[in-house]
């Protein structure tokens, strides 16, 4: 599934050829992904211009002028491919392989950029777990985005902050780093990631880094900066395999990135001077990989 940060990836790989494109025509090849398509979908978009390209924890979001909020969930397996008339790029694909297939090529925008040029932007979606939805905007802000938490990759995730949502909160740590109502868009991967860095058992119960006094608010401010970290490296990791993609091959040059501990089961834990090696257990359903020596 994607993460956050190729979700971001994503947006930073689209944004050139979408901000100040006009929408000529919007193609649905079916009538559904994980949801029906609004109704009149291309019709609402057809001839509007996409002002910017935003995101919110895991959803896009394009605002087009005159027409509704376009939002966008990847899902499990969705991934965006702009064909121009000379090549084909997938922003974003770095963790899992993303498909090529075209018979799961469900929606083309065939846009005309800012200068002026053509192109298609499709979405691929083998498991069609993606979805697309309008949000009006008047009113309300749409129920999928309301009830988000904090955004784990800007400065207002800091110890003070973390603190105050873990206050008193007798779950497991790792548990309430995935709670998107507290912190919107962080899952398994960058939590297990997260909590080797800061040195933090993902076993203990979330009050422990919010108790008032010196050490907790030390551990709340660690783990803070370790989300905010290891967010960042991944979108630097997956920014750097945008401008490294090779245009003729008609794809975005396919990297793993590397984690220390996710799927690491057996390695030998990576920080220095400790002999612990990664383990692997089961928490709510999923795995968690950790170091039991230096995470405590
Ligand atoms: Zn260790």
């Amino acid at each position: 599934m994607p993460e956050l940060p190729e979700v971001e990836t994503v947006r930073r790989g689209l944004q050139p050829v979408l901000e100040g494109a006009r929408i000529e025509r919007v193609e649905t090849r079916r009538p559904n992904l994980r949801y029906p398509f609004p109704e009149r979908f291309g019709e609402r978009l057809a001839g509007h211009r996409i002002t910017s390209l935003g995101r919110r924890a895991k959803y896009l979001i394009a605002d087009v002028e005159d027409a509704p909020l376009l939002i966008c969930h990847l899902g499990m397996s969705g991934s965006f491919r702009i064909e121009t008339d000379e090549d084909g790029t997938t922003p974003g694909a770095f963790h899992h392989e993303r498909s090529k297939s075209e018979k799961h090529d469900h929606v083309v925008f065939h846009v005309a950029t800012a200068k002026g040029e053509p192109a298609r932007v499709v979405f691929n979606d083998p498991r069609r777990f993606g979805f697309m939805l309008f949000a009006e905007r008047n009113g309300a802000e749409h129920p999928m985005l309301s009830g988000l938490g904090v955004e784990p990759t800007g400065n207002a995730l800091d110890g003070e902050l973390l603190a105050g949502l873990f206050r008193d909160k007798k779950t497991p740590l790792k548990a309430a780093l995935l709670d998107q109502r507290l912190i919107a868009g962080l899952g398994n991967i960058y939590v297990c990631e997260a909590l080797w860095r800061a040195g933090l058992s993902p076993t203990r119960a979330a009050g422990t880094v919010a108790v008032v006094g010196k050490v907790a608010r030390e551990r709340a401010a660690l783990l803070a900066t370790s989300i905010r970290e290891v967010i960042a490296d991944a979108i630097a990791a997956g920014g750097s395999s945008l401008r490294d993609y090779v245009h003729t091959d008609g794809s975005l040059g396919y990297f793993q990135h590397s984690f220390s501990v996710y799927d690491r089961e057996g390695a030998p834990c990576a920080h220095s001077g400790c002999a612990g090696h990664v383990e692997r257990i089961v928490q709510s359903g999923r795995s968690t990989f950790y170091c039991r020596q230096c995470q405590r």
